[in-house]
Order: C-alpha cells, then sequence, then structure tokens
C-alpha cells in the first residue's frame, strides 16, 4: 500500500491522505502537483508534502485523479519555509500554498479561463475533451471551471485545462497589470559650436535666406532666456508657430541638437550595460563593513540616511553576489517604487533582472517562477515586493530589504500574515544567504536588534555627493492663526517660501495625510454629521465629485443640500484632505502646474507611474499627496517639502504612532533638495515643542530611538515584548461581545495581565460588521511555542461553541 499526503490549498490544519499505486508512489515527488477529489464534488490541486507506505490512516482513503507535473514546481527548502509561515503566523500550510503559487498552478472551481485570441494551435492535435471546450470558449467569451465540468460531465478537469492552458489556447482570467512604459520627452538646444557669439552672428547673417528656420532660433533663444529648465521640441514647435519639418531641418544641419531626458527610464532592450558607479570613500568603508559583518553575522543592518547612495552599495553586493554564482532577492514595500528601481538596476545588470509582483499577470508570474526554478540566467535578481519571497529559489546568496521600516511589508488579509521583512530573513537562513536591511529610519526592532549585536550595523551619515541634509523648520499654526496669518491652510512662512521655489523653477511636494477635500461635514444648526451606514465613521467630502465617500468601506452618496436632521442649509465643513489643499493652490497659483497624488487619483492604470513621470519631466510645479509621496522617490528638482499638519499623525491610537510620526516626516523631508542646493522642509503644526517633532526637526535618529524604547519597554511593547492581535467580527453587536469577552477571559486564564482588551478600534463598525480586538503580549523569555500552543487549543474550543459559529476570528501575530 503506497499512499501520499497532500497539502490542499484551503484553510484546513492538515495534510490530506490519499492512496497512489506503486509506479506513481515511485515517480511522485514532494513539491508535485496532484489533481485529487474532494468532498463529494470538489476536485483540488494539490501538493504532495511527502510519499510513505505506512501507517494507513483509519479512514479509506480516496485515489488521486491524476499527476500534473513531471517534476516538483516547489523546492522542499519552500516547504520547508513554507511550514515555517504556517507555524509562526498561525496560520495553515494550504492558505500559505494559495498565497505562494501563482494562480494559474492552482486551477480550482473558481477559475475563470478565457479564450486566447493570438493562439493558432493545429486543432487535429485536440482531445476530444479539449475541442468541446474550445468550442465553448467559442460561442461564449468566459467559462468557470464549474462549467467545464458540466460541458464535459465528469468533475476532474485539471488534466484538459491544463492542456489547453500548456498548449497557449487559453489564458486564466485576472487583472492584469502591465507594466508601464515611460514615454521620453524629446528636447533640443543649440549645438556647441554656436555657443560662441562670433559663430552665431555668422550663423544668423547666412539664415536670412530660411525666414522660417530663423524664427525658430528666435524663439528658442527667447524661451532660454525665460525659463532655466530644458526646451521642449514640441513647445518650440508650437511657440515658433511651425512644423516639425522646419525643426527637423535645423537638427539635420547641426544647428540644433536634440537630446532625450530620463533616458535610462527606457525598458531594457538587451542592449549593453552600464559600468558600476565606483563607491564614494564613506560608501567603499560601509559596503566593507558591511562584508566584515557578514563574515560573523547573518544580518546587516545599514541605516544610511535619505540620498545616501544605500542602493549603490547593494549594486556592488549584487555584483558579487552574482559572480559566485548565486541568486539575490531585492525586497520593497511596495512595486510602485520599482520603477525608478527596475531601471537603475538593469542599467547595470541586463537581463539579469526579473519583476515579480502580485499584480503582474499569471502568465509573466508563471515564466519568472519557471525561470527561478531552473536558476536561468535571467533569473539571477529578482526584484519584487513581499510575495517575491514565495519564488522557488535555488541558491540564494543575498537578500536585500530595501526601506525595511516600511509597515506595508506586511501582509494583513487573507492570510498569511506575514512580515515580508521577517520571512525574508528566514528564507536567507535556509539557503545560508546573508541578508542586508537598508533604511533612513530603521524600524525599532531592527535598529534594537542591531544595537544588540544580534544583527551587524553600519551607518552612512552623509548624502551623496556633499548634499547636504534640509533644513527642517517647524512653523507654529497656533502662532499664525492667532496673529491671523493663515491663509486657508497655509502660513505666510509655507507661502513666501513656495513662492520662493516657484520663482527659482525649483519644485514643491505638499504633504496631508488625508484625501479627499474633508473629513467631515457638519450641520452648524444642529451638529449633526453625516455617518457611513455601514461603517460608525463620517462620511469625508470629496468635492470633485460632490460626493460623500466612506474611506472604509467605499459607501458614496450625493453632496446633500441640506442637514438631513434639521433641514438647516448651513453646512460646515470641518479639517482638511488634499483635495483641499490642491483647490486653495490653484486658487493662490493659478499659473502654475498643481497635481496631486493619492489613492484617488492613483487608481486608474499606469496613474501612479504617469504622475512621477511628468513630476520627473517638470511638468507638475507642485504636488500634494498623501504619504505616498513620501516613499523612496528620487526627484531632481524638488526643493520644498511642505507638511501641511503634522498632528493628525502624531494623535493615532497605535503604540507605533510617534515611530511611523517620526519614518514619515523623515521620509517625506527626504524628498528635498537631493542635488547641489540644500532643500527646505516646513513642517505645519500646532505642537512645535512636540518630542517627537522637535527630533524630526534635529534629524535625531537617536534620540527617537532612545525616547520611544523607554516608552515601549514600559509599556511592554516591541522590541521587548511579541504582540498577537485577535481580532472578532460579526453582524451582530451582542455575539461579537460575547465571543470576544469568552477569549480574552480564556487566554487571561493563562496570560494574566499580559491580555488587553476586548475593545474596539477606532472605528467599530466596518461593512456592517462589528469589530473588537484583544491582545497578548509575550515576554521575550516566555517559549512562543508553548504560547501559541495554547492560543491553538483556546481557539479550538472556541470553534467548538455553536453560538459563536459564524464570529469571524482573524488571528495576526507581530501585528501592525
Ligand atoms: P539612497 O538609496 O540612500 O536614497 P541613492 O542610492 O538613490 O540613495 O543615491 C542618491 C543619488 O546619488 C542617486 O542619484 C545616485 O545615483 C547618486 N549616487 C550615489 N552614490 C553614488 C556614487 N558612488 N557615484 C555616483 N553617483 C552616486
Ligand atoms: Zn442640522
Ligand atoms: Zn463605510
Amino acid at each position: 500500500m503506497y499512499f501520499i499526503n497532500v497539502i490542499l490549498p484551503i484553510p484546513l490544519k492538515q495534510t490530506f491522505t490519499y492512496s497512489v499505486n506503486k509506479d506513481e508512489a515511485h515517480f511522485l515527488r514532494p513539491g508535485m502537483r496532484v489533481a485529487v477529489p474532494f468532498g463529494k464534488t470538489k476536485v483540488y490541486t494539490a501538493i504532495v508534502y511527502n510519499v510513505h507506505s505506512n501507517n494507513p490512516p483509519a479512514y479509506e482513503t480516496k485515489d488521486i485523479h491524476q499527476i500534473l507535473d513531471e517534476d516538483p514546481i516547489i523546492t522542499p527548502k519552500q516547504l520547508q519555509h513554507w511550514e515555517w509561515i504556517a507555524s509562526y503566523y498561525m496560520c495553515t500550510l494550504g492558505e500559505v500554498v494559495r498565497a505562494a503559487l501563482p494562480s494559474a498552478y492552482l486551477l480550482e472551481s473558481e477559475t475563470i479561463i478565457v479564450l486566447n485570441e493570438e493562439s493558432s494551435v493545429d486543432e487535429s492535435k485536440f482531445s476530444d475533451d479539449e475541442f468541446m471546450v474550445l468550442e465553448a470558449l467559442r460561442n461564449q467569451s468566459s467559462l468557470h471551471i464549474n462549467d467545464v465540468r458540466n460541458i464535459l460531465d465528469r468533475k476532474n478537469v485539471v488534466s484538459v485545462t491544463k492542456a489547453l492552458y500548456e498548449k497557449g489556447v487559453i489564458t486564466i482570467e485576472e487583472e492584469v497589470y502591465e507594466q508601464y512604459v515611460p514615454k521620453m520627452k524629446r528636447y533640443v538646444k543649440l549645438a556647441p559650436q554656436y555657443t560662441s557669439e562670433e559663430n552665431l552672428r555668422s550663423l544668423l547673417d547666412k539664415m536670412n535666406s530660411a525666414p522660417k528656420q530663423k524664427e525658430v532660433l528666435m524663439t528658442l533663444f527667447m524661451l532660454s532666456s525665460q525659463q532655466k529648465k530644458p526646451i521642449e521640441a514640441l513647445a518650440l514647435q508650437k511657440k515658433s508657430n511651425t512644423t516639425a519639418t522646419v525643426i527637423k531641418a535645423l537638427l539635420d544641419k547641426n544647428i540644433l541638437e536634440e537630446f532625450y531626458e530620463q533616458r535610462d527610464r527606457v525598458q531594457y532592450s538587451g542592449e549593453e550595460t552600464k559600468p558600476i558607479k565606483a563607491l564614494s570613500e564613506q560608501q567603499e568603508q560601509v559596503f566593507n563593513a558591511i562584508k566584515k559583518s557578514f563574515d560573523e553575522k547573518e544580518i546587516t543592518l545599514l541605516h544610511g540616511v535619505t540620498s545616501s547612495g544605500k542602493t549603490e552599495i547593494y549594486v556592488k553586493l549584487i555584483a558579487e553576489t552574482l559572480k559566485k554564482g548565486r541568486q539575490v532577492l531585492y525586497m520593497l514595500p511596495e512595486i510602485a517604487l520599482t520603477t525608478q528601481l527596475i531601471t537603475r538596476l538593469q542599467n547595470y545588470f541586463g537581463e539579469k533582472v526579473s519583476v515579480y509582483h502580485s499584480k503582474y499577470s499569471v502568465n509573466e508570474r508563471v515564466e519568472v517562477w519557471n525561470n527561478v526554478l531552473e536558476n536561468l540566467q535571467k533569473a539571477q535578481i529578482i526584484i519584487g515586493a513581499r510575495s517575491s519571497l514565495f519564488l522557488p529559489f535555488q541558491d540564494l546568496g543575498l537578500v536585500v530589504v530595501d526601506e525595511e521600516h516600511e509597515p506595508s511589508f506586511k501582509q494583513f488579509n487573507p492570510s498569511p500574515r506575514y512580515h515580508g521583512r521577517d520571512a525574508a530573513i528566514v528564507l536567507a537562513g535556509l539557503h545560508g544567504a546573508k541578508t542586508l536591511l537598508g533604511s533612513a529610519t530603521p524600524s525599532l526592532e531592527s535598529y534594537y536588534n542591531a544595537q544588540h549585536d544580534k544583527y551587524g550595523f553600519t551607518e552612512l551619515k552623509q548624502r551623496f555627493g556633499n548634499v547636504l541634509m534640509p533644513e527642517i523648520e517647524l512653523v507654529d499654526i497656533k502662532e499664525k492663526h492667532k496673529k491671523k496669518l493663515m491663509k486657508g491652510h497655509f502660513s505666510d512662512r509655507l507661502l513666501e517660501a513656495i513662492q520662493e521655489a516657484l520663482a527659482n523653477e525649483e519644485q514643491v511636494i505638499l504633504f496631508q495625510n488625508r484625501r479627499g477635500f474633508s473629513p467631515f461635514v457638519e450641520c452648524t444648526t444642529c451638529g449633526t454629521a453625516p455617518q457611513c451606514p455601514n461603517c460608525d465613521v463620517s462620511l469625508t467630502y470629496h468635492k470633485h465629485k460632490g460626493q460623500l465617500r466612506c474611506h472604509y468601506c467605499g459607501y458614496h452618496m450625493q453632496m446633500m443640500a441640506a442637514c438631513f436632521a434639521c433641514g438647516s442649509p448651513t453646512l460646515d465643513t470641518k479639517g482638511f484632505g488634499t483635495e483641499q489643499i490642491e483647490t486653495e493652490l490653484k486658487a493662490i497659483f493659478p499659473e502654475h502646474s498643481i497635481a496631486r497624488m493619492d489613492q484617488d487619483t492613483t487608481r486608474g492604470k499606469h496613474a501612479y507611474a504617469k504622475l512621477i513621470e511628468k513630476l520627473e519631466n517638470r511638468d507638475i510645479d507642485i504636488l500634494v499627496g498623501t504619504q505616498m509621496v513620501a516613499k523612496g522617490l528620487d526627484f531632481r528638482n524638488v526643493s520644498l517639502v511642505g507638511v501641511m499638519n503634522a498632528d493628525t499623525l502624531l494623535n493615532f491610537p497605535d503604540f507605533r504612532a510617534h515611530e511611523r510620526c517620526f519614518q514619515l516626516l523623515q521620509q517625506v523631508s527626504g524628498r528635498a533638495g537631493r542635488t547641489k542646493k540644500r532643500g527646505t522642509v516646513l513642517v505645519q503644526t500646532f505642537n512645535p515643542y512636540h518630542q517627537i517633532l522637535q527630533m524630526v526637526s534635529t534629524n535625531d535618529y537617536g534620540g527617537m530611538y532612545k525616547q520611544q524604547t523607554e516608552d515601549r519597554y514600559q509599556f511592554k511593547y516591541p522590541p521587548f515584548y511579541r504582540t498577537i492581535k485577535f481580532t472578532f467580527k460579526h453582524r451582530n453587536y451582542d455575539t461579537m461581545q460575547k465571543a470576544s469577552q469568552w477569549f480574552a477571559k480564556a487566554l487571561q486564564l493563562q496570560f494574566r495581565e499580559y491580555v488587553l482588551g476586548p475593545e474596539p478600534p477606532p472605528v467599530g463598525r466596518v461593512r456592517n460588521q462589528f469589530i473588537s480586538n484583544v491582545m497578548v503580549k509575550i515576554p521575550k523569555q516566555q517559549s512562543l511555542a508553548k504560547t501559541k500552543a495554547v492560543i491553538q487549543k483556546v481557539e479550538h474550543s472556541f470553534n467548538a461553541i455553536k453560538d459563536f459559529s459564524g464570529v469571524r476570528l482573524i488571528i495576526d501575530v507581530d501585528n501592525y
């Protein structure tokens, strides 16, 4: 008798046993896929966990339907890593598998298949079944796997869909993310030989016979005298009222020269690569220190101020790792950030760079998966967001986690709720690879580990090329209000600075943490503020759309003309968001181009990349945005950053709020003055004496670390305690309340004062579900395994209580 244990991609704890025959048993290896029956009607794609011939289970096992792979598509190391994730983050291996595998590998009932219009396949090679599915797809645009079952009148259709997929006849439907290819702008300038006055005069004399061309040149001179920025070919053509042919004639005669800005953002075309930049002396020192620390330690933290050249150091380390023939994983918190980075790395490493992200199409993801699995040349360096750590690396030599402090490394929904940085560290350990964490504002956890010798540590305190850190000034808007020096939400100081930057043709970034026009609307007569019907939160006013919107569930309605409660037409808007700042700016600076970057303006395909491109091309003078503008972007011409109101960041009810505020403000400041001229940052606040803001203004990371770790110690939070958060959700308030109270009590029996709650989050009802949280704090010396075993027991009993069967329980380990 032979058996296999398999992992099913569902949230059930155990593996499942199926019977196989002798030949199958010899052929099958862990990490291969098999199609197996489950329940009465379902067929799942399962992953072989192990093959054995002992301990037949007490129940009758079913046979597998079919083997789907010739070779494993998952490596033993991956399985080991995924088991760690499942155990550490308290979820099932099936949930990890579901998150890890590109969905094309898990064809199942909910999958929708569509005809691939581009395929041209020899139909004579089709089986009858394949042909029937093809026929059906020609009549309707898409099919559920369940439809396919009905068409073929059998349960197991995996082999058919898999064959069609491999033949390229069908594709799997999904939201597809295409990589944005930036357009380049063409600029023109006078050829260098005409910059001397003498040559220029003789040129102009000669050109009397070509008045149209002369006109273009005269316009060019005029434009050059008005603006410092380069002159766009198209703008020149329009201004001089001429045609592209005339400009081309000037180019052909070598009177004008053309050039493209953003040359290095072109898609890599497979040609030459640039040499790696020589490191500065300081960078060289840090580079050597990192290598030295790697001799002793697995993990090193690089604390380098914004624009100090951390990326260039990563590049050197990557080059050395490649030389040893090992793979590199370069993780970033969000794919949005990669646009600038991909090109930078491709310039150095050419086609060795691959990008992996859950928003890429399934086909692209399967391709990268296979390239990594086969350790191909084009998959030596993987850039990706957190999900890239699920790839089947063969021999990982280096993991770089850039912006390691970013909260978005933590996955929340769906499970597994893993931290990308921490899971990557474990992955590196399995491969005997080194991990480099980089940040200008490290997380307290990582900095603590570095201070306590668990991680190596190096520092870059200066920006590259002796560029000064921006000057950060706190502007007391309480005072400004009193003295009537505010215009809308702008202090006189901020307006002055914006004016000055614009006069110098420099760009400005303004940061406001809230989107929309104003967070709520209030009736001045009765004080009623319109609420979301599904959530316990006020609706946010979006003036542009004339709507009130809920930022938690997406509910929206027309802005009303009069108060619902009392009918009074005097409605007042309270607080402010990015949209309001944009509106005010447009009134104050009507001559300048103003843009907004927040969730509302970056929804569309490529909208984010386009905004970045516009900013780089200086088509935007002032950019207003939420924390999206704080991300590690590198803009050359931004000299001023303004923070509209720092106070909302400080007043967030979360133990990481102050750390987060410091990081955000430092990161946003880091966008200012990245080239020669020293940048300015103005932080408007009602609390200029707040310790955190003072530390922001003096770039005092050390002070912030010291003060925050003292707080964390006193209040028993990370890095001194681990936290596990339990969230309970139910439509009925009482049920939710009872369930969370029961759970908290059960935990208290074991963990006593280390259990907090239950208590509702700031928004206690979302999408009609009432919410409550319980938290357990785990001292460092307490066994994590035993703690989790206790929790699992409690969870088990909880699940057995009928009254709570509808309550959703979410467990979040190391919650953010
Ligand atoms: P960080 O990652 O620390 O924010 P970057 O690596 O983006 O810093 O460096 C900031 C800027 O300085 C980039 O434009 C980069 O190309 C440039 N730079 C950094 N180091 C060097 C170097 N050694 N030689 C030339 N340019 C460098
Ligand atoms: Zn009213
Ligand atoms: Zn809502």
